[in-house]
């Protein structure tokens, strides 16, 4: 090509009259009450006051739309989800309604066993069918990112298995799926007494086979009196430090086994749950830089009473992230959205908090926080525009789903426009 050819330029693409909550942490929601916002390509080009734009952007711009004051936000992100199993737990529910409690299942053989039983037999094409409205019920709300764990096959063909239908998930619908592998979810029936076994396997076997054929982003456990022990966590976080993966943690859920300090330890990504964290606890992950990853859902559908400590995390600086948890035993939740009305209901979080925890501090559990999280120039184009005039008004509703469009990357992947009739 000659030098003197015109630098070809993508078609930018313009929305104006916009309140956009950028989510940029300089003033509450990086509010922008009469913004506008252009993309050229996957990329945010540029956002800012509507009266600020700069004239040659207009001139290049291939559509300009007005979306009448209504509200723009980040694509949201789910940082924690187990969407992809077979069966469900539906029995376990009344189980429980009778007077039965989660640890009292669990060791009957029920909760994760249960799935686990349901999951090793199901095929991969079931697996994915099944797992599939549920990844579409969180699209449906704007979420354009999701994170989701293996940890029901517990086995290594299944977990590979698992693993292999998590990433078809997000190679088929318009939506980032970060893999992580959760072997250390619960012990398998077939190592019953022999739970050290189990960690070896997962050390020297799965870990170093996932990490080598990049099969996740991240190695997780369950570190407690139901799950595995702080020794037994500390060997599976050394395992994946070797490997060069970072980790992340369910942490103090039901009791305080030091979780979440040993995850600061080894600089983790997040430490989730976190309902009987203590103070030591949140300092270290201050000092790590550990986001503290809230799930109201498990807390709701458990019925449990102890509330994480909010104003600890607050205190000490600790960014709180909001997810649904979606899984079939303790968080049959397909709506992020519902859990940020959680998050303020049952947690106090600000509609703010709850918001940033469902974008800006998501991004970052997932280390997608480059590209993702808020609307700045050189993210990607991932955006909701919504029916509604303020974003506090996304953390106030129950069961009311209000986006209008969802972008990914520039390009529309969802919209709440009704097809019309098509005729008898
Ligand atoms: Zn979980």
């Amino acid at each position: 090509m000659p030098d003197t050819a015109p630098q070809a330029s993508k078609p930018i693409e313009i929305w104006t009259r916009a309140r956009i909550a950028t989510m940029t942490t300089d003033r509450p929601y990086g509010l922008i009450d009469s913004g506008a916002l252009a993309r050229e390509g996957e990329k945010i080009v540029w956002v800012g006051e509507s009266r600020d734009r700069p004239g040659d952007l207009k001139s290049r711009a291939r559509e300009i739309h007005d979306v009448e004051g209504r509200c723009i936000t980040p694509g949201l992100i789910d940082c924690h989800t187990h969407l992809v199993y077979a069966g469900n737990r539906a029995g376990e529910f009344e189980q429980r309604l009778l007077g039965a409690t989660y640890a009292d299942i669990a060791g009957q053989g029920g909760g994760i066993r249960a799935t686990v039983r349901a999951t090793r037999v199901a095929r991969a094409e079931e697996l994915f069918e099944q797992s599939l409205p549920r990844l579409r019920s969180l699209m449906s709300e704007g979420v354009t990112a999701v994170e989701i764990k293996s940890g029901y096959g517990l086995d290594v063909e299944t977990e590979l298995r698992m693993l292999s239908v998590i990433r078809r998930m997000g190679e088929t619908l318009p939506v980032t799926v970060v893999p992580t592998y959760l072997g250390a979810h619960a012990l398998p029936p077939e190592f019953e007494g022999k739970s050290d076994a189990y960690v070896d396997l997962i050390c020297t076997d799965m870990i170093p086979r996932i990490a080598r054929d990049r099969l996740a982003c991240a190695v997780d456990a369950y570190c407690e009196t139901i799950g595995f022990s702080p020794a037994q966590t500390e060997r599976i976080f050394q395992a994946a430090s070797d490997c060069r993966m970072p980790i992340r943690l369910h942490a103090e859920q039901f009791s305080d086994q030091g979780g979440a300090a040993l995850a600061a330890r080894f600089k983790a990504l997040s430490a989730d749950h976190l309902e009987y964290v203590s103070e030591a606890g949140v300092q270290a992950m201050a000092e790590a830089g550990t986001v503290a990853v809230l799930l109201p859902g498990a807390f709701y559908f458990l019925r449990e009473t102890q509330v994480p400590p909010i104003q600890t995390f607050r205190d000490k600086k600790v960014p709180m992230a909001v997810a649904t948890d979606c899984n079939p035993g303790s968080s049959p939740a397909g709506s992020l959205l519902l859990m940020l009305n959680m998050a303020r209901t049952l947690f106090r979080l600000t509609p703010e908090e709850a918001l940033a925890g469902a974008t800006r501090n998501a991004a970052r559990a997932l280390r997608i926080d480059k590209r993702s999280g808020t609307l700045e120039t050189g993210k990607n184009a991932n955006f909701v525009i919504w029916d509604i005039a303020h974003p506090a008004e996304l953390a106030c509703g129950i069961g009311y789903r209000p986006p209008r469009v969802v972008y990914r990357r520039g390009r529309k992947v969802f919209t709440s426009q009704l097809t019309p009739p098509q005729g008898d």
